[in-house]
């Protein structure tokens, strides 16, 4: 196997990765979509296709349910727990032991960073080595109905699973869904996002590698309208678990209603990240920069809105100020600190965010702009932008951008700065900085937000259950919560 530094170096070289998946992956093998279609798919950096991949409709998505509902009927479900366990941990490894190609296809695919990417392997790796250990510690319970019964509770996997994935964490956001989903015996039909479709296909061959059974996990690439809907509305899918738009996520929910499918809604968010006066400077300023930063801002959780006491206000945003200018900017694989935009069209909506906040006469502190790779003058990238305080009902305030673009809120203390970060349609996450521990923790009582990070923002991992309020959805992944999703409770009681 050829060494990471060589394989990066060949990527750079020839714009692409050797060996790239280029089949719907169904049964347990490649194979070309029915009706022969492919799309390309584009490197953001370059701003160019680096690899075309089949292009799913309703009927491979009809053949992926079939494999997948006959794989949960005759293998899957009745497989022991103690060996699916097996066999998701030895997917864990052989996670690890592709890293690096894994690592390069999500850079290429998502135009994130090099280093964001392996973070998001590793991070994939310890999902199905988390799940790997928890398929034979799904326990039912007793119930108490007296002498002349018996009762008890089963936790029965819910079925054959639809997982619809976004762009902003291919790999990461697939493990999410499927490690838990086949931990509780379920089998797994996957779209991924029809301009991030590698490294889905690729988890499929390392679950497959690992022994998986053929048909308990199918993926079915292209797009949204072809592929997705279809299989969110199949009659045979017990359970639909989405990440992405509100809008989409709305129209998915429609559509599972005609069949009553179960629903997770993982959806956008516009979170606050709460600075006090007398927070760890230090520790809330690198906080903030990657609350924002990571991933170019295009991350569900990005803390998007600096909500900050006015005492310290002035010398807090001038420092970030002067750090976001300093940011590198770059094609993923030369490592640079910020990554490209996903797709030419998500760098148009995040530029019509600024020049619509222009007119409204925002004071842009630093960036505002789209860019480009300075070493190539090519790629869709967009500046590292900061807008100074804007009211509560700014649009720059109330949509998510999902882009590197920190709006500023001032608060005149923590009630206020509570209520400005509740101040929005959104639930997803909220951060906060303060040395009083009383005030975190009352703070962390009233926010509405699926999780809240107190003094180091994205604090956590596998083991913290992860989901929305409001508008950014319902259902929890992630955590021992993540897996009981994936069940369905049946009570049994016995007259003795
Ligand atoms: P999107 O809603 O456009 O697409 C998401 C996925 O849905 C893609 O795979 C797409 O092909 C598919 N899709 C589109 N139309 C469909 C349909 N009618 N039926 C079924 N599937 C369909 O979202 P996006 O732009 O790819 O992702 C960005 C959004 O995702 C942001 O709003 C972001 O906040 C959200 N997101 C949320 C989380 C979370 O955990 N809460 C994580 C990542 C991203």
């Amino acid at each position: 196997m050829a060494n990471a530094s060589d394989i990066v170096a060949r990527a750079r070289r020839t714009g692409t990765l050797d060996g790239l998946p280029d089949g719907l992956f169904l049964d347990g093998a490649f194979r070309p979509a029915v009706s022969g279609a492919r799309m390309e798919s584009f490197d953001p950096g370059r701003a160019s296709a680096f690899a075309s991949f089949a292009s799913g409709g309703a009927d491979d998505v009809d053949a992926a349910v079939e494999s997948a509902k006959k794989a949960f009927e005759t293998v899957w479900r009745d497989t022991a727990p103690a060996g699916r366990g097996r066999i998701l941990a030895r997917a864990a490894q052989l996670i690890r032991e592709q890293a690096d190609r894994l690592a390069v296809a999500e850079s290429l695919d998502s135009g994130k960073t090099l280093s964001e990417a392996r973070g998001d392997v590793g991070g994939a790796a310890r999902c199905f080595e988390y799940y790997a250990g928890a398929c034979d510690k799904i326990e039912g319970r007793s119930l108490p109905l007296g002498a002349d019964y018996l009762g008890y509770t089963l936790a029965e996997p819910v079925g054959v699973t639809a997982h619809i994935i976004p762009w902003n964490y291919p790999l990461s956001t697939a493990a999410r869904g499927l490690a838990p989903a086949l931990a509780a015996g379920c089998t797994v039909v996957a779209k991924p996002a029809e301009t991030t479709p590698f490294t889905a296909l690729m988890l499929a061959e390392i679950l497959s590698q690992a022994g998986l059974p053929d048909g308990a996990c199918n993926v079915v690439t292209g797009t949204g309208a072809q592929a997705g809907a279809p299989l969110v509305a199949h009659a045979d899918i017990n359970q639909v678990t989405f990440t992405g738009s509100v809008a989409t996520g709305q129209s998915v929910m429609r559509s599972a209603a005609d069949h009553v499918t179960r629903l997770v809604l993982e959806l956008g968010g516009k979170s606050p990240v709460i600075v006090l006066s007398d927070c760890d400077r230090e520790a809330a300023l690198s906080g903030v920069m990657g609350a924002i930063f990571e991933n170019a801002g295009q991350i569900c959780s990005a803390g998007s809105r600096l909500v900050i006491e006015r005492s310290i206000a002035d010398g807090f945003v001038a420092e970030l100020v002067a750090r976001a200018a300093r940011l590198t900017i770059g094609h993923g694989l030369d490592d640079p600190d910020m990554g490209a935009i996903n797709s030419a069209g998500h760098l148009a909506k995040v530029t019509g965010f600024l020049d619509r906040a222009r007119t409204r006469g925002a004071e842009i502190l630093t960036g505002g702009t789209p860019t480009v790779d300075p070493e190539t003058g090519k790629g869709w990238f967009f500046e590292p932008t900061i807008v100074g305080d804007r009211p509560a009902d700014d649009e720059l305030v109330q949509e998510e951008i999902f882009g590197p673009v920190l709006t500023v809120q001032i608060a005149e203390d923590a009630d206020h700065a509570l209520a400005l970060a509740n101040g929005t349609r959104y639930g997803l996450v909220a951060g906060i900085y303060t040395s009083g521990f009383g005030t975190a923790h009352r703070l962390a009582r009233r926010l509405e937000a699926g999780q809240v990070f107190i003094n180091e923002y994205f604090a956590g991992g596998i083991e913290a259950p992860f989901g929305g309020t409001k508008f950014s959805g319902f259902g929890r992944e992630k955590g021992l919560e993540g897996l009981l999703g994936y069940c369905r409770t049946k009570s049994v009681a016995a007259r003795l």
